[in-house]
């Protein structure tokens, strides 16, 4: 059984982390446009790592309406990911950690 003050503590401590990491996450993309970023290649380990590709193969799914894109406003057609660090997706790309937005 997990005392309260265990609980209280993981919960204070798992909201801090999902603040800092979307606050952090969201500084460090807005500095930088997509057009400053390299683009992320299919073949490289991390890519592969989530089978990213840069033409999705799953209809109306692709980095264009995943939550997790940080479109930069720009019509850019490679945009920052919040998945890929300091890398550029291709808006009609795909990869395993796909995130329907919200309707
Ligand atoms: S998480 Fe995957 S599907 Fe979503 S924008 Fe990034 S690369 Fe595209």
């Amino acid at each position: 059984m997990i005392k309260k003050s265990s609980r209280r503590r993981f919960i204070r401590l798992t909201a801090g982390g999902i603040i800092g990491l979307t606050l952090g996450n969201k500084f460090l993309i807005s500095s930088v446009t997509a057009a400053q970023l390299p683009q992320l290649k299919q073949d490289s380990p991390q890519a592969s790592a989530l089978k990213y590709v840069n033409k999705s193969l799953i209809a109306g799914q692709n980095c264009k309406n995943c939550l997790l894109i940080r479109n930069d406003g720009s019509n850019n057609k490679w945009q920052p990911c919040a998945i890929f660090p300091g890398k550029s997706v291709n808006i009609n790309g795909w990869c395993s950690a796909y995130a329907p937005q919200p309707a």
